[in-house]
């Protein structure tokens, strides 16, 4: 894909200051850029609100928002945020720029030519999502071991799916794994149970982020 100039511009819900909720830098203090826009429609969505709308920005003025924070940590996230075309010289300009970046992608897009320098961190779609055949099974031979593969689990179903993705896929010899539940279900305490039983080799996660605040946009 060709560069793209520093004054293209992207559309942008919002940018903001919170502590990363998940992956490995969870707890620390980064700036969120979130793109609007997103082609899936997971039943469980929490940012519908960057579905539409935003405000167009050129790249230098994204950065000039990001500056304030004095944030090692930039996460780029949506949306989908490689549904626009500007965002990989996003994420270029942010690594040129000193920060260690982090890509949060639904998996359905490519993850080709992204800067070296990202760390990924893509989902693969379970059943309950209802998004399943969006899921870009070719974007596992682009990962790094830097990298991260997310599953959010609603039920049993998904855990069983998942593991079973683990396991044929031996995604843990290629990447982190996390394992998420879903955000105000009741498997929390079982997924955690059921991983523990399996004797799986992956992260179990809680979205840090809405323990603190609670499901808000800005944090
Ligand atoms: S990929 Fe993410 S932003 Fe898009 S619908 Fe699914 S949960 Fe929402």
């Amino acid at each position: 894909m060709a560069d793209k100039p520093a004054d293209e511009r992207l559309r942008i819900t919002e940018i903001f200051h919170s502590l990363q909720g998940e992956s490995r830098p969870a707890g620390c203090p980064t700036a969120f850029i979130r793109l609007t826009g997103c082609p899936l429609r997971c039943v469980y969505c929490d940012t519908e609100y960057a579905f539409h709308g935003g405000a167009r920005m050129t790249i230098a003025e994204i950065l000039d928002g990001v500056a304030p924070f004095a944030a090692r940590y930039v996460c780029v996230t949506g949306g989908e945020p490689l549904a626009q075309p500007g965002c990989r010289a996003l994420l270029r300009t942010l690594c040129d720029a000193g920060y260690e970046v982090s890509l949060e992608t639904s998996g359905a897009l490519t993850i080709a030519e992204i800067d070296q320098r990202v760390t990924i961190v893509m989902d693969l779609k379970t059943p309950a999502s209802g998004e399943l055949d969006k899921n870009r099974w070719q974007n596992l031979e682009l990962l790094k071991s830097e990298d991260q593969v997310k599953f959010v689990i609603a039920d049993r179903g998904d855990y069983e799916w998942s593991r079973s993705v683990l396991v044929e896929r031996a995604l843990s010899e290629r990447c982190s794994v996390l394992f998420s539940p879903i955000w105000g279900g009741d498997t929390a305490r079982e997924l955690a149970e059921w991983i523990l039983e399996d004797r799986l080799d992956v992260r179990f996660q809680m979205q840090l982020h809405k323990i603190v605040w609670g499901d808000v946009p800005g944090h």
